[in-house]
């Protein structure tokens, strides 16, 4: 089978480390500029540096997204920002303007250059002609089929990344100014509003068409291709994408390691089975989500794949604590929490080398060795004896979400 890399979100830098520790195998964040989630960057030059320094050690790989559609007065400075990443050692940029393809050829940098989705390449002539250009890899459209894919993949031009699950635009991706007609923000720019979520009321001339307790919105649900990547595997697609810059860690982590799983899994034996499939599926709705559907992948989206009634995002409260630490002599858990919860109750570990596995976890301490018998102070510290499989960087949850 071919070689496939499980390609991560990452907003900040302790989200990309546990994405990598999770299993992903290579992460894609954005600097402070020239990203189109401006808004969700926040890695800073040294930041950047510990990133790459990290993700060597750990045999992985960091994008860096430079992929906003820069105006004339938005150019300045980018020829010093791509000499820094090149200096930093990251290992690709994914862009969409020429422009900056051009200039990254010329400075010679010697990351790769990925075709950033934004430029809505569907079909192999549009391969080939980035290609040409001495691109090093494209992103496809996320309104490609699976077929597409398959025939765009046949050909062999360049590697080919493709999203397997995450937030969908309803409209071709980059091709929306919803948000800059309704927020002056210019989604292009790195300033998406995500207008489509909004919730409006729908008019016929003076009659309201949408329930006032359940008004319309415009979204399609996110995509979740679980019971597509063994033939994305087969086709031979380079990268698997997940979308998600502004996701929690434990999100990350509960889609990266299921993805993980169920790769493992096919690249072991060149197929997963059913169970193996409906354990994936049954983990990724663990985490923090919306409700998901094929995408493009079964052909163009029905009614079921829209949201027209968007409930917001569920925040799950099931994600407990994180463990910071772990004594095996002791056998004392040094934890920080993160919602509600109560001790002496059975919950569920599950960590970057641990799949999810029930525990009883018994009284908890804080720093001073008192007794709580209410863990409701979110990044407060605590202590717990541990009998179970644990390891640092581990996430405790909730059971039976
Ligand atoms: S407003 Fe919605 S459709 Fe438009 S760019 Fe933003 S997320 Fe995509």
């Amino acid at each position: 089978m071919n070689q496939i890399e499980l390609l991560a979100p990452a907003g900040n830098l302790e989200k990309a480390k546990i994405a990598i520790l999770y299993g992903a195998d290579a992460v894609y964040i954005g600097g402070k500029q020239f990203s189109l989630r401006s808004r969700a960057s926040n890695f800073t030059k040294e930041d950047m540096v510990e990133l790459v320094k990290f993700a060597n050690d750990h045999d992985a790989k960091v994008h860096v997204t430079v992929n906003l559609l820069p105006h004339d007065e938005d150019l300045s400075g980018l020829t010093e920002y791509l000499q820094t990443l090149d200096e930093i050692g990251v290992h690709a940029i994914i862009v969409a303007s020429p422009a900056i393809m051009k200039l990254a050829k010329k400075l010679q940098c010697r990351f790769e250059i990925h075709v950033s989705t934004q430029h809505s390449s569907t079909n192999s002539k549009a391969a080939r002609f980035w290609k040409d250009q001495g691109m090093d890899r494209v992103v496809l459209g996320r309104e490609c089929t699976l077929e597409e894919v398959r025939l765009i993949c046949e050909k062999n031009i360049l590697p080919i990344e493709v999203f397997i699950h995450g937030g969908m635009c309803i409209s071709y991706s980059g091709r929306c100014v919803l948000s800059n007609h309704m927020t002056l923000r210019d989604a292009n720019r790195g300033g998406c509003a995500q207008s489509c979520r909004w919730k409006y009321h729908l008019m016929d001339e003076e009659i309201e068409l949408s329930d006032p307790e359940d008004l319309f919105s415009m979204s399609s649900k996110d995509l979740q291709a679980v019971r597509y990547i063994e033939k994305l595997i087969q086709y031979g697609v380079a990268s698997l994408k997940i979308e998600g810059r502004m996701k929690s860690a434990y999100y990350l982590a509960t889609v990266v390691s299921s993805y993980r799983y169920l790769i493992d899994r096919i690249m072991e034996k060149g197929y997963a089975s059913d169970e193996e499939i409906e354990k994936t599926e049954r983990e990724i709705r663990k985490a923090e989500n919306r409700p998901t559907g094929p995408g493009f992948y079964e052909g163009i989206p029905n009614e079921k794949v829209q949201l027209y009634v968007d409930h917001d995002e569920i925040v799950t409260q099931e994600y407990v604590a994180s463990v910071l630490d772990y004594d095996p002599f002791t056998k004392e858990a040094k934890l920080q929490v993160k919602n509600h919860f109560l001790p002496n109750r059975v919950m569920e570990i599950f960590g970057p080398h641990i799949e999810s596995v029930s525990v009883k976890v018994g009284k908890i301490y804080d720093e001073n060795g008192i007794e709580v018998e209410v863990c409701n102070k979110p990044m407060q510290i605590v202590y717990t004896k541990w009998d179970g499989p644990i390891e640092k960087d581990a996430m405790i949850r909730k059971v039976g979400n």
